[in-house]
């Protein structure tokens, strides 16, 4: 080989393996952003995962995306959204199934598919789940990035670890559940953040645009009588709209962060699901949250709705005199 033609060899040697490192700086950028963005420990302080006995880290679920009868698949706004959720649920998917406990093998531990579909209707639901499938909406992944929220992928997946009870009379616990590992986790909110949508709530409700109107038309469309029964007969009036009970939630964790509380009750939900024992009912929450952090149900609505209501001077006269003598060290400043 000539002076010249070797030249031009080592040259395009050189070219290459730049480009290479360059392409691998790049990546390794864009996941290491990417990471910071998601990193679950950002999100909220979290307690180590507590792995059982005989677990593996190995469980690492296929992700499949399916399109069903949308150009939009393609629209340029979904293929971003396509990216962004894949990634999210192939780093949260495993995250999430040890933070809630959820006992091996839930059917979306060997793949989960992501299926893209038409919205039936203006107005309906960004996601839905079942099983081990998460079914976006092109009236929600079609629209701008700056308009979309990613917590919605978080929702759907605490929905496919609760395939054993979240369809059944339990669905106010489970929906205010994702709500609260949305938000909560994902999203950092802090226990305000939820009152003041409560409280913008109650203001509707006041104005006569019910939260059991709106509730109404999320969960008693598509003659889904049972659910909608369930949440009249099992909820109270506020809490039939799930997010304020995940308020509810995120106010008890920050009385008991040691506690596990939100996942602790996913687990006892999914145990007794699965083993047939569980009732369903308002008292059944109640009497485990009276076991795990000595209050009940009741007492705990009625401190947040204080709080939502500037009656903080309220708050003692809300929990059982028992519980109240402990209350200075009971109550911390959640602020
Ligand atoms: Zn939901």
């Amino acid at each position: 080989m000539s002076t010249p033609a070797i030249r031009r060899l080592l040259r395009m040697i050189c070219l290459v393996v730049i480009t290479a490192c360059l392409s691998v700086s790049y990546s390794s950028r864009a996941v290491s952003v990417i990471h910071a963005e998601y990193d679950p420990a950002i999100a909220i302080p979290m307690q180590p995962v507590i792995y059982r006995e005989g677990e593996t880290d190995l469980i690492m679920p296929n992700i499949v995306e399916l399109q069903e009868d949308s150009e939009a698949f393609f629209e340029p706004n979904t293929v971003k959204f396509r990216a962004k959720a894949k990634e999210i649920v192939e780093r949260w998917y495993r995250y999430l199934r040890r933070q809630l406990w959820t006992p091996q093998h839930v059917p979306a531990d060997d793949v989960i598919y992501l299926l893209y579909r038409k919205a039936p209707s203006s107005g309906s639901a960004a996601a839905t789940a079942s099983k081990n499938y998460i079914f976006f909406y092109d009236s929600y992944t079609n629209t701008p990035e700056k308009e979309k929220t990613y917590g919605t992928v978080i929702h759907e997946i605490v929905h496919l670890l609760q395939h054993n009870y979240m369809h059944h009379w339990a669905e106010w616990m489970s929906e205010a559940i994702a709500y609260y590992i949305q938000h909560a986790y994902f999203e950092s909110w802090s226990v305000n953040i939820f009152m003041d949508i409560t409280r913008k709530a109650m203001v509707e409700h006041q104005n006569g645009k019910t939260i059991e109107t709106r509730f109404h038309n999320i969960y008693c469309r598509k003659e889904q009588v049972g659910h909608c029964r369930g949440f009249r007969e099992r909820g109270y009036i506020y809490k039939q709209d799930a997010i304020h009970t995940a308020g509810m939630l995120r106010l008890i964790d920050s009385y008991h962060p040691d506690k596990r509380v939100v996942e602790t009750l996913h687990r006892i939900l999914y145990e007794k699901a699965a083993s047939g024992t569980m009732k369903y009912s308002n008292e059944d929450f109640s009497n485990t949250l009276l076991e795990l952090t000595g209050a009940s149900l009741d007492e705990y609505w009625c401190d947040y709705m204080a709080r939502v209501t500037g009656e903080e001077s309220k708050i003692q006269t809300c929990y059982r005199p028992r519980i109240y003598q402990y209350l200075p060290n009971f109550l911390p400043q959640i602020w």
